[in-house]
């Protein structure tokens, strides 16, 4: 992976083809993708998007022992105030059973700063950031001002890293580079792997002094996995995949969401990585490998039944582990079963979309499938060949399945709900209260407390959609009562008619 030797990652659009404009049928996607037809594409008219600085706050804030400057202006920060409970929450399942949320500083550029360079302000917020909080690590998140202005954001924390104790990690995510928010993971796993992560063993192991130790810790080292959580993985989740591995004999060292740096420096001495999402994991791990020999698996995300054994045969299978991994899988799935029986007559033959981050969409979508409903479309934020695996699942089962590939974009949904009428909606809540507007019972894709990934995930998405079915007049209500934003004319056309061809 070359990419590393530049300051920052390339965005998806160039490094994966990535689109993020899509309407038709799902099983029409898969070769114009292929073909590189879907590079370069457009809306003629874009109800907003989502800047990649939101996915970025999200994983940065949970950190542990790590300070997150803002290099930007005030508002770019604005995000982390919707990110307090769950960091919160994940600072106080870590142990800290007084937590204080989200340690973050913003330089606040003016338009003085615009002129005459910010370099100035950071620098005092980073020393005033280790001076006052002694942290791990200072990550200087660098946005869109700092970015047309031309600071040396490098060169800056290169000239500091001599003077104080914390390590330094510039990570460029400026919202005006990329179309696709998941740049952001690329910008976040490549600052560490250039700053933080250097395969030196000066962590627990070298500080061993007797053979029998170092042994132990060897031994351990070959049943250690870093699982990659991601920022829509709750408490619960988390949980769950863990018990899962435990299953199988693995100890776990779990970054990068409410990780200590530690865990990054760890990486490198694991026997495997197993990522949870492609879409998020692909850069970390990959570099991995290629510059440590740490291998990896992680094409499935683990929600949905048939996904969450994938993916345990995919990890146990790189670890000399098929035999237990099988018994475990047949256990949990007789296990599951039987809690399902009572609940899948509510749901059979009714009928959902979905929308979110692309992996999760399709995921939830093939769970769906397994509890016996139809799926009418699906709307992931973004495509590449990461949703290829679940969208030809869904596809081979329903191939009238629509796909409208579309970063928010509520006036395609509304058009979308409004001809299909779905029984349920899954979606953020960005979404849903627009499907709740049109009369749609909604279930959130993610919710802080509840539980999503694996066997457990499974049974509990089924009763909470039994649950939600089962009384929907709140929404009919609602839908009869709210005014919509769009004319009537809006709903006979085409849901897809704004999206242009890319140029060739
Ligand atoms: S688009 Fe640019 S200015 Fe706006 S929030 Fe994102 S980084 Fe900040």
């Amino acid at each position: 992976m070359s990419y590393i030797d530049a300051k920052s990652a390339p965005r998806r659009e160039d490094r994966l083809g990535t689109c993020i404009e899509f309407g038709g049928l799902i099983g029409d996607i898969a070769r114009p993708f292929c073909e590189g037809c879907l590079k370069n594409r457009s809306r003629g008219f874009s109800q907003g998007t989502i800047c990649q600085l939101l996915p970025a706050l999200a994983i940065l804030t949970s950190l542990q022992d790590t300070v997150v400057i803002v290099h930007g202006a005030i508002g770019c920060g604005g995000a982390v105030h919707s990110l307090g409970a769950s960091v919160r929450l994940g600072q106080w399942r870590s142990g800290d059973k007084n937590p204080k949320g989200a340690l973050w500083l913003s330089t606040n550029l003016n338009e003085q700063d615009v002129t005459q360079g910010g370099e100035a302000k950071l620098r005092e917020a980073i020393l005033e950031s280790d001076r006052r909080y002694r942290p791990d690590a200072i990550v200087v998140l660098s946005t869109c001002v700092p970015g047309i202005i031309g600071d040396d954001i490098d060169g800056l924390t290169e000239d500091l890293k001599g003077q104080i104790s914390a390590a330094l990690l510039p990570i460029y995510c400026e919202g005006f580079k990329t179309k696709v928010m998941a740049t952001a993971y690329d910008a976040i796993f490549h600052s560490f792997l250039r700053n933080m992560i250097d395969g030196r063993d000066e962590t627990e192991f070298s500080v061993y002094d007797n053979e029998a130790s170092v042994a132990a810790e060897a031994i351990r080292r070959h049943r250690l996995v870093n699982l990659m959580n991601v920022s829509s993985m709750t408490g619960p989740d988390q949980y769950e995949l863990t018990r899962l591995l435990h299953k199988l004999g693995l100890e776990v060292n779990m970054l990068p969401c409410d990780a200590h740096p530690d865990a990054f420096r760890n990486a490198p001495f694991a026997a495997l990585s197993v990522g949870v999402c492609p879409t998020h994991d692909d850069y970390f791990m990959g570099y991995l490998e290629e510059r440590f020999g740490v291998p990896f698996v992680g094409s499935q995300m683990p929600i949905g039944i048939e996904n969450t054994g994938t993916w345990l045969r995919h990890a146990a299978g790189r670890l000399g582990l098929e035999d237990i991994a099988e018994r475990v899988i047949a256990s949990e799935e007789a296990e599951l079963n039987k809690a399902l029986e009572p609940i899948l007559p509510s749901l059979k033959g009714r009928t959902a979309m979905l929308s979110a981050g692309e992996v999760r969409t399709l995921a939830t979508a093939v769970l769906l499938q397994e509890l016996g409903m139809e799926i009418l479309a699906v709307r992931p934020y973004h495509y590449d060949e990461f949703g290829a695996v679940d969208v030809e699942h869904l596809a081979r089962i329903n191939p009238a399945i629509k796909l409208n590939v579309a970063t928010a974009q509520p006036f395609e949904a509304v058009n979308m709900i409004n001809r299909a009428k779905p029984d349920l909606y899954i979606g953020h809540n960005s979404d849903n209260v627009w499907a709740a507007k049109c009369g749609a019972a909604i279930l959130p894709i993610y919710g802080t407390n509840s539980i999503y990934s694996g066997y457990a995930g499974a049974y509990d998405i089924a009763r909470r959609i039994k649950r939600h079915l089962a009384n929907t007049s709140f929404n009919e209500k609602l839908s009869r009562n709210v005014r919509h934003p769009y004319r009537e004319s809006w709903y006979a056309e085409d849901p897809f008619k704004y999206i242009k061809q890319g140029a060739a």
